[in-house]
């Protein structure tokens, strides 16, 4: 499948919209229509039921080392400033970005990338946006242009490795001013591995017009109040996760839970994303579903493990493909520096080169480095040790807020300060990714019963946004009537649909492109026995039931 054609579809169907549409649109921001509001509460419920209400706390579940309670919470976008300062957002929640002076074109550092070609007696780096074979194509493509050569002429580029990305060529200049902010070479500049005036942007014609990286935080700002300066400043949160952190004593003396449990929490957040791309995958408005797990320090190990695949499961159990869904372990040096574990869930897009995966959720051990540094103040590595960062005083960069948020087992008596496990996933990315699993295309026969091309999206039943259709077969003999009847019968159980306008078999192929699982037809038959027929948009397979029997037979096949 191309990415166009769900992207069409979406629109067509009225699934996603480009926000702000009659205005040229928003880059980074979108609005999902009457069909795609459906889907995107389908897969929150989902979440939300599979994770906290249909939770059973009094058994271990599969898997798990014990029983555990889940509760919920929905905390305001809007915190105190203190709060993004703490978690460290404020200091290291940024991308580097590079801008093309040539094209005004803005850049993520760590996106570019592209080859060393030497033609000419020239050496330069060939800059492309895109990875993989696309990208090797668009570089050889742009360097042929810029050293003016025929086709006839490739032979004349000689090129040095793969693509690469600018960042890997740069490492000394990333680790400089990520790990080490405060202290800059003498020179007060960074030294370069690459020459930047050797580098040829990816949208550029003439060398050294890409600029050198810049810091770029994510957080989006806003002054709520009357006044507008620094002391005003806050963030619409660029996660969900802080809320949950800051409540944690709230939610632990105003209920009875007690450790291990988690908190679960769904909303939007907002980062601004320096190059918004690829459909809503990378928004600056998006929805997020989280689960911070709090554990006893012992034990930790053990439910990074349960979060892991139980989270793994949920993707697979709704439909996602296993070859192109992938559980995948970061290496040691791809670790926070506070996490001791951290998995991403992955799907391989279709607007990702071959062999390439997109985050659809990381579970990551997160320590106690959370609870510590709103209690602290924020938290930095020193050796092995977690420490309050200071500044040239000796007092604390961040303050935190001085609560104690530890925890006190009863049972044992013991006081610890509780390990986080925190599965984070996207609400938006993972219903993108259930429509690119779900678009499918077949041959069946059309109306007059000649094979035609059909579109359908094989959603599972539980996402689909309309979970039955119903059609009198023509209009007229008392059909539309009994039609009505049945539809009423299904309207409060579940969302289902009503059409009785054109021939029958386009109002089929109409509910198979939105992934409604099953449409019901009331024909001449069913005046005389009372049975309508049933049709599964998967198989094609018709039978009869009762009209009586239509909530029923559709109970069950939905719950299967
Ligand atoms: P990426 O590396 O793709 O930017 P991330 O590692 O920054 O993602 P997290 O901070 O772990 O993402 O956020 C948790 C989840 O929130 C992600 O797995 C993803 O599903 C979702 N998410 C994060 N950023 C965006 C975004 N800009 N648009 C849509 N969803 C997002």
């Amino acid at each position: 499948m191309e990415m166009e054609q769900l992207v069409a579809l979406c629109r067509r169907r009225g699934f996603l919209f480009q926000s702000s549409e009659i205005y040229g649109g928003l880059q980074g921001f979108w609005d999902y229509g009457p069909l795609g509001v459906e889907l995107k509460r389908n897969v929150r419920e989902a979440w939300w039921r599979d994770m906290v209400t249909a939770h059973n706390e009094l058994e271990p579940p599969p898997g798990a080392p014990s029983a555990f309670e889940m509760v919920g919470l929905d905390c305001s976008i809007i915190m105190h400033p203190q709060v993004w300062k703490c978690s460290g957002h404020y200091d290291l929640f940024h991308d580097f970005m590079v801008d093309c002076r040539e094209s005004n074109k803005r850049y993520r550092y760590d996106q570019v990338c592209g080859r060393w070609v030497e033609c000419k007696g020239q050496r330069i780096f060939v800059a492309s946006d895109l990875g993989g074979d696309e990208g090797i194509e668009l570089t050889r493509h742009k360097a042929m242009k810029f050293f003016n050569l025929r086709g006839k002429d490739a032979d004349a580029l000689a090129w040095e490795g793969t693509l690469v990305s600018l960042a890997e060529l740069e490492e000394p200049y990333v680790e400089l001013k990520i790990i080490d902010t405060k202290e800059k070479p003498a020179s007060g500049k960074p030294s370069f591995l690459v020459d930047f005036s050797q580098v040829l942007g990816p949208d550029a014609k003439t060398l050294g017009t890409l600029t050198e990286p810049r810091e770029f935080n994510l957080m989006l700002e806003t002054y709520p109040g009357p006044v507008r300066d620094e002391s005003s400043k806050a963030f619409l949160r660029p996660e969900t996760a802080q809320g949950i952190f800051v409540n944690f004593k709230n939610v632990c003396d105003s209920t009875r839970v007690r450790i291990p449990f988690g908190i679960a929490q769904i909303g939007k957040s907002f980062r601004n994303e320096i190059t918004p791309r690829n459909f809503t995958f990378r928004s600056r408005e998006f929805e997020q579903m989280e689960i911070e797990f709090f554990c006893h320090p012992d034990t930790s190990p053990e439910w990074y493990r349960y979060w892991r695949d139980r989270r793994y499961q949920w993707y697979l159990d709704l439909g996602l493909a296993g070859e192109r869904l992938r559980l995948r372990d970061h290496e040691k040096d791809e670790l926070s520096h506070y996490s001791r574990g951290t998995a991403d869930i992955e799907y391989a897009f279709p607007f990702l080169p071959t062999g390439e995966f997109g985050e659809l959720e990381g579970v990551a051990h997160r320590g106690d480095f959370d609870l510590r540094s709103h209690a602290e103040g924020k938290l930095v590595r020193q050796g092995d040790k977690l420490v309050v960062e200071t500044d040239a005083e000796g007092k604390p960069r961040h303050r935190g807020s001085g609560k104690d948020l530890s925890y006190f087992d009863d049972q044992t008596k013991e006081r610890f300060i509780p390990h986080v496990i925190e599965p984070s996933a996207g609400a938006d990315r993972a219903t993108l990714a259930f429509l690119c699993e779900a678009y499918r295309e077949d041959e069946a026969p059309d109306e007059h019963g000649k094979p035609t091309k059909r579109l359908f999206l094989k959603l599972h039943p539980r996402l689909a946004p309309i979970k039955a259709a119903v059609f009198p077969l023509v209009k007229k003999d008392g059909m539309p009537e009994v039609a009505r009847e049945i539809y009423k019968t299904l309207k409060p159980h579940f969302p289902v649909f009503y059409d009785e306008k054109s021939a029958v078999g386009r109002r089929y192929r109409r509910q198979d492109e939105v992934g409604t699982p099953f449409c019901i037809t009331v024909d001449s038959q069913t005046l005389q026995d009372g049975t309508v027929t049933i049709r599964d948009r998967d198989t094609l397979r018709q039978w009869r039931v009762h009209k009586d029997e239509c909530l029923d037979e559709l109970k069950t096949r939905l719950m299967a």
